[in-house]
């Protein structure tokens, strides 16, 4: 029996083994960081060394970390009307890129009718032109722009849009979920005002993240109130063991990152051409910088959900660029706004490394697409 390949590292990542020592030790810890006896002392040292390290490795400061139970609520506690920072705010309104997680789509404490999209080109990168003239009609906005797509991998003019939002007294929010250990990021040369991350897309715990600012952002609303935890910006007990394996997670991702974006995009590419010999495949967002890890492709006649079904027989976790929600498979709203339409946009298959991959790995992905795409297709 072959063993499996797992080729869908976008969706989540399996756990570094420094991470999972780091939570094994601090689950054996009785203490409450909130409390001043030894014990409690001990686990706030814990939370306190995961949030230096995961602020240097993104360049902020400790305190303007805040610890989160995922980046779901990072992103929701981010879109907060009434946020101001050094270059603008307080802000009134809310632009989102078409393209964003859901998490950010969902638009925060925003009113529906103070939420406005930024269109996006062909190649699933935001259109900048689009966002100058948003940000031209009406009062200061934050402008919320992932760094990197999680189904495409397209990598998005963050630094560029920092500028122009700033320059139109509004405030940046990054999701920079997916970009975290994958290419280098640092909100202070982004310009960012706030920035999102989540610990399970770099090897660390499901259930964490982390909403991080820039030096004097303030006004923002927390989402959940009661004890004063995380400088009264996130009540609730600290997740101990789930902090201290995010730090763990971060030291070890972001040193092996030169390493481990030479090995991905050597695979990464080949795998890519490999497919693209096979059936007519092509690739989403190929003529755009992508994420290293990441492969959105069809085929014409490609149904995802079949295909996904196809590989995972042939032992290869992949997944689909559409979203399955009661049911019903929907296409992708990333590749409808990018133009598709909704047939190609439910034929999109996602293949995403990460550091384990290797040439073997790959070389089944692509055995296992001779195989479906000379058949899913002829059928
Ligand atoms: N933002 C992006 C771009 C993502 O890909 C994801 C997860 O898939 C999230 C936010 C949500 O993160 P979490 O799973 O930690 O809630």
């Amino acid at each position: 029996m072959p063993t499996r390949v797992y080729l869908d590292w976008n969706a989540t990542t399996p756990l570094r083994a420094e991470a999972r020592s780091a939570m094994l030790a601090a689950w054996d810890l009785a203490g409450n960081p909130s409390s001043i006896h030894a014990e409690g002392r001990e686990a706030r040292r814990l939370v306190e060394e995961a949030r230096a390290t995961l602020a240097a490795a993104v360049g902020a400061l400790p305190r303007n970390v805040v610890f989160t139970s995922a980046g779901t609520e990072a992103n929701a506690m981010a879109l907060s009307p009434g946020l101001r920072g050094s270059s603008g705010g307080p802000v009134e309104r809310l632009l989102v890129s078409a393209v964003e997680h859901a998490s950010v789509l969902a638009g925060g404490r925003f009113p529906v009718d103070r939420i406005g999209l930024i269109q996006v080109t062909r190649s699933g990168v935001v259109d900048l032109d689009h966002l100058k003239t948003q940000l031209k009609d009406g009062p200061p906005a934050l402008v919320s722009i992932m760094a990197a797509n999680n189904e495409t991998g397209a990598l998005q003019p963050v630094a560029e849009a920092a500028s122009v939002v700033h320059e139109a007294g509004g405030l940046l929010h990054v999701d920079a979920v997916q970009a975290l250990g994958k290419i280098p990021f640092d909100i202070k040369s982004v310009g960012a005002d706030l920035a999102t991350f989540s610990a399970h897309k770099i090897g660390g715990p499901k259930g964490v993240g982390a909403l991080v600012m820039a030096e004097g952002v303030g006004g923002l609303e927390p989402v959940l109130r009661g004890g004063g935890q995380e400088l009264n910006r996130r009540a609730g007990t600290e997740n101990v063991a789930g902090i201290a394996g995010f730090g763990a997670a971060a030291k070890v991702t972001l040193q092996a990152l030169p390493e481990d974006v030479k090995r991905m995009v050597t695979l990464r590419d080949r795998l890519e051409n490999g497919l693209c010999g096979i059936a007519g495949a092509t690739v989403f967002a190929d003529n755009v910088a992508r994420l290293p890890n990441t492969v959105l492709f069809t085929a014409p006649g490609l149904k995802a959900e079949t295909a996904v079904i196809g590989f995972d027989l042939e032992g290869i976790a992949v997944s689909s660029g559409s979203a399955c929600s009661s049911g019903k498979v929907q296409p992708s709203h990333v590749l409808s706004a990018m133009g598709y339409d909704p047939a190609m946009a439910q034929g999109a298959v996602r293949l995403s490394l990460g550091w384990s991959t290797g040439p073997e790995d790959i070389n089944r992905a692509l055995e296992a697409w001779r195989k479906l795409g000379n058949t899913l297709l002829k059928g």
